[in-house]
Parts: C-alpha cells; structure tokens; sequence
C-alpha cells in the first residue's frame, strides 16, 4: 500500500503559511464565518485555506489528510456556505467510515451551520432504529452524515433520494476501504446526480481509493500536506496519550513535578488561550494568554514578562506564538495536537533557543495517532511515550522546591531580625529552635498545603471543566463511556478491503507503544459459503456495536463460520448486540470460540491456550512479520494459524 499521492504537477504541496490569511478572505457566507468566529479560531489551517476557495467555485477536490489537520472543516465550511435552507431535500452527503466519526462530524456541521436558519442536519448510522431515522428523513434534511451501509440502506428502500445532491464527500476514504464499504461507496456514487461536487479525503492513497478518485472526480484539486521537516537534536520530544485522566490535570501534574523555567502551552483556539491561561492562574501558576486578539503593544509587554521570569507560562495559539524567541524557555507542551507536521516543527522550535536544551511535550487522543505517526517520520525522531507524575514525584518536587528556597533564603536574604525574634521566643516561650523552625515552614507554604493528597486531587478533578477545544471534548466525551479507555489506542491495521487474505504488516510506529488489550477469540455463524468477507465483518461490528475498528483483531473465514479476535471483557450489551447483528442477512450469533470438532476442522480442546491470550493482532500482523516481539507469543501465534489450515 503506498502512503503517497501521485506527485503530479497539480499537486498543492502544503506548509505553515505566514501569510495571514483570515477565514473571512475565503469567501464563505456571513452565516458560517458568524459561526467560525464563534469557534474561536483564529486563522484557517493550511487545509483549510487550501480547500475552501476551490469548494465554494463548486471544484472536486482530493485531499490527502488526516484527523487533527482541520479537514473537517475545510470541506464543511464552504459546502455549508453553498446550502439552500429553503429546499429540505439532502444535498449534501457526507460519508465517514464509522458511526463515530459520522457522529462527530454531523456535531461539527451543526456548530458551524448554527446561525444559517432552517438547516437540519442528520446523522444516519448504523445500530440506530430505523424508525427514528425514517421519521427524521420524512422531515426533511438538507445535509446528511452517514455511514455507507445505512445511507445505502435508505437509498435501496426509497426513503433517502439524493435527486437533489449538489455534493458529495467521503471522508477517511481510505478507512472506509479497510473497513469493506468500498462497494456501498461505489452504490452511493453511481445513485447520485453525474453533476454533483465531489471531495475525497484521505490520510493514506492506496490504489483501490485512488482508482475511485480516478473514475469518479472531474479535474480535481489535489491538496496534500507536506511532511519535509526535520527539528534540532536538542529537543528531547514525549508524548501522553489522553485516556482518562484530564488534560488540565496532567499539565498541573506535569508543571507541578518537572523542573521548568519559561513555558509555552499550545492550544487551538483564542478562547483556549484566556480559559486554560484562568485556570491554570487559579491553579497558582503565573501564567497569562497570547492570541491574535491581543494588541500587538500588549504581545510585546506579554512577551517581555516572559522572558524577565515575571510569568513562567504563556498559553498561545500557532498565529501568535509564531517568531517568539524567549531563551528562557524549557518547555514548550502541545495541550492540542498541531494541525500538521510543520506547525508541530515551529511549536517546538520555542525552545531549545540559543544552544540550550528543550523539552516537548505532546498530549494526543488515540484518534490522534496518525500525526504522531507523521511527526515522528517528518522530524525524523523518535517521541517517546510518558507516564504522568505521581502524586509521590509532584510532592517530591514540592519538597525539593522548598528546600531550595530556604537554602536561598539563608544565603541571600537579610535575616537578622527573623534570628533576633526566634532568639527571643527561646528565651521567653521556651521553645525549641526545630520548632519554631517547623512552624515556620508551615506558615511559608501558605494557602497551598506542601503535601498534596490523593484525595484532594480527585476532588480538583471532578470540578474542573472542560477545554472548549471539541478534540478535548471528542476525547472526553468518549472516554466518560463506561470500559471506553479500553477500546481506543491502539493502531490501525490493515484487514483486506473485503479481500478474503491475511492482513500485510504495518509499519512499526510510536503507536506501537501503547498498552497491549486482552483480545479473546470469538465464533461467528457465518462464513465463506455466505459469502462474507472479513470487511463486512468489521463494518459490522463497528457500526453495530460501536467497537472502534483498530479493536477488531483478527479475522478468518471458513467455510460455514467466522472467528474474530475482540476485547476479552467486551461489556454484556455489546455482546447482546453483536449476537444479533447481521451480515450477508444472517445473524452473527457471536460466542467464544472453544475450536471445531466437527471432523471438518481440528480439535483445539487440548490446545495449551484456550479462549484468551494476549494481544493476537499483533503477534498476527507486526512482530511476528517483522521477527520481533516474545518468541513464545509469535510462536504460538504461528502454531494457532498453522493448525487452522484446513486439511
Ligand atoms: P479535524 O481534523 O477536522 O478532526 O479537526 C481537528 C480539530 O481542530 C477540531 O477540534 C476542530 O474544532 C479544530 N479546528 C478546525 N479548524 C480549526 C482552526 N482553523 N483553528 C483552530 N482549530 C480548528
């Protein structure tokens, strides 16, 4: 599969622009520029600029591009901007590969469509009853976000017609490959209006999307975002996955134990900067905000805070932090992923100034992975994964400060008069020196216990309110689900576009770092004979029961049943849903796989390790295919495969 777009002359190679362009230089309607104002951003992303002039002259467009870069908007905005709220036929159909993402996308269009009057947005997926969705269609719905079996679904049914379709986008195209719903595409394609716009997006341009592409857009524009950068050696990167714990909670953490001097803090939007900037003040953190909305006389006076150690932490977007150079800056922290690898590149570039040492850090959603993966290939360096601070470390550092403090003190302050007054409350009050040390110490540390305790920073936590950046809260959303953090985080694969093969390796990534899953294997009812594919099998039980696709491990088809590796302690409803989804009209009917022993298959009753082990995708797919990982996990991995071979 190769990862690059045809380098053909009309090629929009794409990079940080300095240019300044402002959303309301595109063109969009007053309604959506209102409604991007609202959003707080400050300036497109490269994509964005890129994408929305050639969408609203009514151009296809082919967009090489992952999550994180803005591409959601880039194709939303002005397709948006080209809506008739007056007419409630659908005409404009968004396709995303999984419910989710039809989810979040349908969330998006709703923010940025908010002031256009009479619009009505319509999620359309998988798993979700029939009934509400044919009321919601009857009602009229001029933008539609769907997955390709269910918006296919309707369209056979008569109860979508897209005779009225202006235009058309399939996002994460190259995912909805993987997952097998390239013919429900293509059925989506060939059933709407031969005029209407087209644009494709994808992370990654394997050939079956790029024949799409080919048969189906009309001289389009081609827009990629250029990976070429390469960043100093003195800037040791990290990165924290986002899981759980909340990002205002693990920058404290992080602020609290490392030893920093000046600190940059990156986040996306405007108010991002003043919300984050408030709470980490009130969190005793001198901080303040630098937008595009601050006067430059203002930024100057910011900056010169900074870089006289008035302030320790600047809260900044991309467009105002660009050109600062504050030697003093240890660390520079991506609370936001950057849009691409470029701005990553300038991010960090904050720091390790003038030969000094710089840290990075960077705080990502397993949603996030392929631009961790892309930065780590652009900057040709390795980001390492980190844990947070402990509660024992961020008090550790607590003590180690206050010590440090106190020897300054006696070497640099004036303390006659303090000797003088514990001279006298010896002598008067009779107390010890330690003491009357001790006491001391304890009035120093003011309103902010020395000592932090775990249960005090539950408390903070259950009180702290969310980033308005909708990344944070995608994640965050997501991650309040019960078990959730157990079904995200892990990296994609490659399970053969409904092609009945085993799955190629793929390349080994920081991603790989992540924590291994207990996979159990499963039975399913149906196999070759139905002809199922392992795509369908994936579609389904994504969209079904709204198992993330890079959680569905391996699949193999025989020819009257299936198995699939899933998470070992999938919850019970899941369960229940996977038993009565269907595929190829039949029921999955799904239960643990305890081996054939039919005479057709081998008996694996005696097999040493039955119903869990841990994790088969991997042994399957990439250390064992790369020769790497435990030696007695590959070869059990192998011997599984082998025995499954049918006689
Ligand atoms: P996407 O790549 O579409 O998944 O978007 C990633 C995130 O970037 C979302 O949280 C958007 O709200 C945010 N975003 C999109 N465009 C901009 C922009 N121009 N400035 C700041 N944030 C943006």
């Amino acid at each position: 599969m190769s990862n690059d777009i045809d380098q053909s002359s009309d090629v929009v190679e794409e990079s940080v622009d300095d240019s300044s362009i402002k959303f309301s230089d595109l063109g969009l309607s007053a309604e959506v520029l209102q409604a991007v104002n609202d959003q707080g951003y400050e300036a497109p992303s490269p994509i964005q600029e890129k994408s929305i002039p050639p969408l609203l002259e009514g151009r296809d467009l082919l967009g090489q591009a992952q999550t994180g870069t803005g591409k959601t908007a880039a194709f939303a905005l002005p397709l948006l901007s080209l809506i008739d709220a007056n007419q409630r036929q659908p005409q404009l159909l968004i396709l995303a590969p999984t419910r989710e993402l039809a989810i979040q996308v349908a969330e998006a269009c709703q923010q940025y469509a908010k002031h256009i009057k009479g619009i009505n947005i319509l999620p359309i997926y998988g798993g979700q009853s029939y009934t509400i969705q044919l009321k919601q269609l009857k009602r009229g719905a001029q933008v539609i976000v769907g997955t390709p079996g269910r918006v296919m679904d309707h369209m056979r049914k008569g109860t979508l017609s897209l005779k009225d379709l202006r235009a058309l986008v399939l996002d994460e195209a190259d995912e909805m490959l993987r997952m097998g719903f390239i013919d429900d595409v293509k059925f989506v394609l060939e059933h709407s209006p031969p005029e209407r716009q087209i644009a494709l997006f994808s992370a990654t341009m394997p050939r079956e999307v790029k024949k799409v592409a080919d048969q189906h857009l009309v001289d389009p524009v081609h827009i990629k975002i250029a990976s070429k950068t390469v960043t100093g050696a003195n800037i040791s990167q990290r990165f924290w996955v986002v899981r759980g714990t909340h990002k205002l909670d693990a920058i404290t953490r992080i602020l609290e134990s490392e030893e920093t001097e000046g600190v940059i803090v990156f986040v996306r939007t405007k108010t991002a900067t003043t919300e984050l900037a408030d709470k980490l003040s009130a969190r005793g953190f001198s901080s303040e905000a630098l937008n595009g909305d601050v006067p430059q006389a203002n930024r100057e006076k910011i900056v010169d805070k900074l870089r006289k150690g008035k302030i320790d932490i600047l809260i900044a977007t991309d467009v105002a932090a660009r050109g600062l150079d504050v030697e003093r800056i240890s660390h520079v922290i991506n609370f936001d992923v950057p849009h691409d690898t470029e701005s990553y590149v300038h991010r960090i570039g904050r720091t390790g100034r003038a030969g000094r040492t710089g840290k990075a850090i960077l705080f990502i959603a397993p949603r996030e992975q392929r631009m961790l993966a892309s930065i780590e290939r652009a900057t040709k360096q390795t980001i390492t994964p980190m844990e947070l601070p402990t509660v024992k470390d961020i008090n550790e550092s607590r003590v180690a400060r206050f010590k440090n403090k106190l020897i300054a003190a006696t070497s640099d302050e004036d303390l006659s008069l303090f000797t003088q007054i514990i001279a006298e409350m010896q002598h008067d009050q009779e107390i010890g020196v330690e003491q009357l040390a001790a006491a001391a110490l304890f009035m120093a540390q003011g309103d902010t216990p020395l000592i932090l305790d775990e249960k005090e920073l539950k408390a903070n936590r259950a009180f702290v309110q969310d980033s308005d950046s909708r990344g944070e809260s995608r994640g965050d959303s997501r991650g309040s689900r019960p078990r959730e953090s157990r079904f995200k985080g892990e990296d994609r694969e490659y399970r053969g576009g409904g092609v009945d093969k085993p799955a190629p390796s793929i390349q080994p990534t920081a991603l790989n770092k992540f924590p291994d899953l207990e996979m159990a294997r499963y039975r399913l009812d149906v196999g070759r004979h139905a002809g199922v594919k392992p795509g369908n099998i994936v579609g389904a039980i994504a969209n079904e029961a709204e198992i993330e696709s890079q959680y569905i491990g391996e699949i193999e088809i025989m020819d009257d049943y299936s198995t699939v590796d899933l998470p070992a302690d999938m919850p019970k409803g899941i369960f229940s849903i996977l038993k009565k989804a269907r595929v190829a009209g039949k029921p999955l009917n799904i239960s643990i796989y305890k081996g054939e022993t039919d005479g057709t298959e081998k008996d694996y009753s005696n097999h040493p390790k039955p119903k869990q082990y841990k994790p088969s995708k991997k042994s399957y797919n990439t250390k064992r295919d790369r020769g790497e990982g435990p030696k007695a996990k590959s070869d059990f991995a192998l011997k599984k495969r082998k025995d499954r071979k049918k006689p």
